[in-house]
């Protein structure tokens, strides 16, 4: 594992051994120091670790994951920026794609639905990690729950400095904005 950098596969696990040992037989895995791409201008701001533990279940694999990382966002009041933690908890089991004996296509019509592992006896856990990431971003963050967000008239935040602007320094056009407000009020 590398230490650094997006390292691509480092939630990707070779079950083979596992598969060809009892029911019930398991692999605990650490992680750590993983970064993955999340699209969507979403980016983390640390790195995910924790643990991954895989089980030998009758009909595959069951990974059981307990992640931490943190998202990179932006107060939607006052932008200042924010690091929002993340836990990851995932429970998913995984079915084989091929027959681990004969090497043939196991059917897969009967459920569609369910996670498979790949032709090489590989389970990816980098796809349900991500959209348990993004999933995790709220709709509107803020740096705290009674964050007054900027000033009206200066475009300052309003929890820095001082807002008790005279009359003829607001600008004309925020002038309807802020008797909008004070009506509103
Ligand atoms: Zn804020
Ligand atoms: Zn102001």
């Amino acid at each position: 594992m590398t230490s650094s950098g997006s390292n691509e596969g480092a939630l990707v696990w070779n079950v083979a051994g596992l598969l060809g040992e009892e029911p019930g037989a398991d692999r605990l895995l650490d992680v750590a120091d993983v970064r993955i791409g999340l699209g969507d201008d979403l980016t983390l701001a640390a790195p995910i670790a924790g643990r991954v533990r895989l089980v030998h279940t009758n009909r595959g694999i069951l990974a059981g994951a307990d992640l931490r990382t943190a998202l990179q966002l932006a107060c939607s009041r006052c932008l200042r920026d924010i690091v929002l933690p993340v836990d990851v908890r995932l429970q998913e089991e995984y079915l084989p794609a091929l027959d681990l004996a004969t090497g043939r296509p196991l059917p897969t019509d009967d459920e569609p639905e369910v996670a498979r592992l790949t032709d090489h006896h590989e389970l990816d856990l980098e796809t349900p990690v991500r959209e348990a990431i993004q999933l995790s971003e709220p709709i509107a963050p803020l740096c705290r729950p009674d964050c007054p967000g900027l000033c009206i008239v200066c475009g300052e935040r309003l929890d820095e400095g001082v807002h008790d602007h005279p009359d003829d320094d607001i600008d004309p056009r925020l002038e309807a904005l802020r008797g909008f407000h004070a009506d509103d009020a």
